[in-house]
């Protein structure tokens, strides 16, 4: 029995595919085949509703010009007794996939009979991103423009424009309601790779005791973004870190395990997961500041250091060279630090950041 626990003004059966199979010369029609994918149309998401289970939703997140929906996909899994409510999000960058796969990872493993609380878990939160293979959300209006959706949290409901008001709808009756704990599943930009790497607020000891509990490589005490979905919970009281798995366009198994090994961890800690929580050998090196080192002039940069590793101040980072394969520049460490970002796209124009130190 479908749940009616919703605020839903109406829900609808998307059909995803009609076939129609006829056997051909005795013009004899063998068998209709129509196949529907019973995911359930919500406007509004209300976890603590729901009896224990797992469930499957597509959210009406906004219309697109052509008036065709967005839905965002949503899983719900709920354990028999009250407890946490984590909720994963990935994708509010469209061109970061590693956070889906981490995601889809954890719903196929977890049941609701482990597990105290509930997980509610988004791997898609920007759908015309993810079509456009774009870190944006993409608008057709001004003859077509791009907005960072992860500055524009909570959003607007009736006023602003369609990212404000899709990132709003998202926020409002979808996001904010249904977390108790927040994780943002992210990577670096495309054409640059982070390690398993944490944002957290430490002003607060709950959020820095969630970033240890991922066990990541690296963590940057961080007061926040304003607009990002983790700094919009940390606002509401709700604590939230950024989780940066790698690189943009690719699934990096490796750190995918990691990552959903790290959030089990988290699941441990917080009491919704049976278990003892893991303290790995090596701590993650925590840093609160950046060093980013820019391209002065364009080229093709070949990067002299690799993620993780320690640099001291005056060691070489990366060398620029000319069009015609000519050295052009060096480049060294301003300071002592620990490489969390280099660059994996080589072709660099001037001003584009070819490695980023944490200290
Ligand atoms: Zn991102």
């Amino acid at each position: 029995m479908l749940p009616r626990f919703f605020f839903v003004i109406f829900c609808l059966f998307e059909i995803v595919g009609i076939g129609l199979l006829n056997s051909g010369a005795s013009a004899t029609v063998q068998a209709s085949q129509e196949t529907r994918s019973q995911t359930e149309v919500i406007l509004q998401l209300n976890a603590d509703a729901l009896p224990a289970g797992k469930y499957s939703y597509n959210f009406l997140a906004g219309y697109q010009s052509n008036g065709k929906p967005l839905y965002v996909p949503v899983v719900v899994i709920k354990g028999p007794e009250a407890g946490q409510r984590m909720l994963l999000t990935a994708a509010v960058h469209g061109d970061e996939l590693n956070g889906i796969a981490v995601i889809n990872a954890l719903v196929k493993e977890l049941g609701p009979e482990k597990l105290r609380g509930t997980i509610i878990a988004v791997p898609g939160l920007n759908q015309t991103g993810l079509v456009g293979n774009s870190r944006y959300y993409l608008r057709s209006e001004g003859g077509g423009s791009q907005r960072d959706l992860n500055r524009l949290f909570p959003g607007t409901l009736t006023e602003g424009g369609a990212a404000s008001r899709y990132a709003g709808n998202l926020w409002h009756n979808l996001l904010k309601g249904n977390a108790d704990i927040a994780v943002d599943l992210h990577t670096q930009s495309t054409g640059s790779d982070y390690p398993l790497f944490v944002f957290a607020d430490f002003r607060n000891r709950k959020i820095a005791a969630m970033a240890t509990a991922l066990m990541p490589d690296m963590i940057k005490r961080d007061s926040g973004q304003k607009g990002s979905l983790e700094t919009s919970f940390v606002t509401a009281s709700i604590p939230a870190v950024t989780f940066e798995i790698g690189g943009a366009k690719r699934l990096q198994q490796a750190l995918i395990d990691r990552a959903v090994m790290g959030i089990k961890n988290l699941m441990v800690a917080e009491g919704m997961l049976a278990g003892t929580v893991i303290k790995p050998l090596a701590a993650p090196y925590v840093g609160s500041s950046f060093a980013n080192i820019y391209a002065e002039e364009g080229g093709t940069a070949l990067m002299k250091v690799s993620l993780r590793e320690a640099v001291k101040k005056g060691d070489l980072l990366a060398i620029m060279l000319d069009r015609f394969g000519v050295e052009k520049r060096r480049y060294f460490a301003p300071r002592d630090g620990r490489v969390v970002s280099v660059t994996t796209d080589p072709l660099k124009e001037s001003g584009a950041m070819l490695v980023r130190l944490l200290y």
